[in-house]
């Protein structure tokens, strides 16, 4: 049973179908009574935004996302109610907790006790299969929500949660080694401003790829050593080679939603490169020239988001100050105008939501 007041209504961004738009209005909170063991409720401060709460949206994807949709992934917020019956919940009530994407598993299949929870075929995802953070408040379950640091601003942690998570473990899983050249197409952006933060952080060399002066001035603070503009170069390859020593870079991580940014990271990457697939532009295939794949001996690896583990650990470099989100905070009313911006191109860093009033 829960100590704090909760509403019976509550504001949401809801997404009724693919072709209606987003709208703002009452929905029914939750009731804790109808909590079953091991979910909870989590009353929000706020929620970051997502690029993928935009392919949710308009239905992006070959898997659609539930309609009515609320979306949301990168929530951070108080634990109000816990289901009766819960068994030794890793959480209490009045505890901080992020919600990220992945909101559940059954952590009982051969891919949970991998690590690999993200894939099991019992995950729920915030805001693509259940109900997500923008919302005043959203059901989640005990033991998927990530503890949140003290010394952390809520705001500055929301982002962490999933563009900080899947930056984090796409450069993790990449095995790449402390000097070793990476380049980031879609550095300037949510998830590509934290993987500059990141790989700094593991001691890479960053190449930083995106447009526009701001993304530049960002990226070269957030510490790439070298940038270059998507749009200006005539000569990518050779650009990006040259910047990186001639030979290329040791990694890609490609953070960017289109599939331009993938066209010609074969043919840049150094003999035994590694190309992390992350970014994930709708209706998209990879058109890696397979003789060159073959005979420069490239891995190209899939990274879906991050287990709890990950979580514990992009959120802690974070903490420790090696990674800090640049967001600007907006109300949830202007969801609409941040979906417009990411489709431009023109939200820099992260938009975060501020979820109390
Ligand atoms: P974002 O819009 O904030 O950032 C994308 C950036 O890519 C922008 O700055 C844009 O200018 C840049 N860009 C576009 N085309 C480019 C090109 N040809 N070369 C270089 N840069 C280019 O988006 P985001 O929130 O960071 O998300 C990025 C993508 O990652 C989305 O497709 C999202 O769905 C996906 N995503 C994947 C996972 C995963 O688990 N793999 C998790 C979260 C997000
Ligand atoms: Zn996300």
């Amino acid at each position: 049973m829960s100590q704090f007041t909760i509403p019976k209504t509550m504001k949401a961004a809801v997404v009724d179908s693919t072709e209606s738009p987003l709208e703002i209005r009452e929905v029914p909170v939750p009731s804790p009574e109808s909590l079953a063991p091991g979910e909870c409720l989590v009353k929000l401060d706020c929620t970051g935004v997502c690029h993928t709460d935009l392919h949710a949206a308009k239905g992006d994807w070959p898997i659609p996302a539930k309609t009515p949709l609320i979306g949301g992934h990168e929530g951070v917020g108080i634990v109000v109610a816990i289901g009766a019956h819960t068994q030794d919940s890793p959480v209490q009530l009045g505890d901080r907790v992020g919600i990220k994407w992945l909101a559940d598993s059954c952590l009982d299949c051969e891919l949970c006790r991998k690590g690999l929870e993200q894939s099991c075929s019992k995950a729920k995802c915030s805001g693509f299969s259940v109900d997500g953070t923008f919302s005043q408040y959203v059901l989640s379950w005990v033991r998927h929500v990530t503890p949140i640091p003290e010394n952390m601003d809520s705001a500055e942690a929301a982002s962490i949660l999933c563009a900080g998570i899947t930056a984090y473990r796409a450069i993790k899983y990449s095995r790449s080694n402390v000097g070793d050249w990476i380049c980031l197409p879609g550095a300037g952006g949510g998830l590509g401003h934290l993987a500059v933060q990141y790989a700094s952080a593991m001691g890479l060399r960053v190449l930083a790829i995106d447009t526009g002066a701001q993304k530049k001035a960002l990226a070269l603070r957030l510490g790439a050593e070298a940038w270059i503009d998507f749009k200006e170069s005539k000569d990518l390859v050779g650009d990006i080679k040259r910047a990186t020593g001639g030979a290329g870079p040791h990694t890609a991580v490609i953070t960017a939603a289109t599939s331009a940014a993938y066209a010609q990271a074969v043919d840049y990457l150094r003999p035994g490169g590694k190309l992390m697939v992350v970014g994930l532009p709708a209706r998209a295939s990879l058109n890696a020239d397979i003789f060159f794949t073959v005979v420069k001996s490239i891995s190209i690896l899939g990274s879906y988001v991050g287990n709890r583990q990950d979580a514990r650990e992009a959120l802690d470099l974070a903490a420790r100050g090696k990674v800090k989100c640049f967001f600007e905070l907006k109300p949830l009313s202007a969801l609409k105008e941040t979906y417009e911006g990411l489709e431009k191109g023109t939200v820099v860093g992260r938009v975060v939501l501020d979820m109390k009033n």
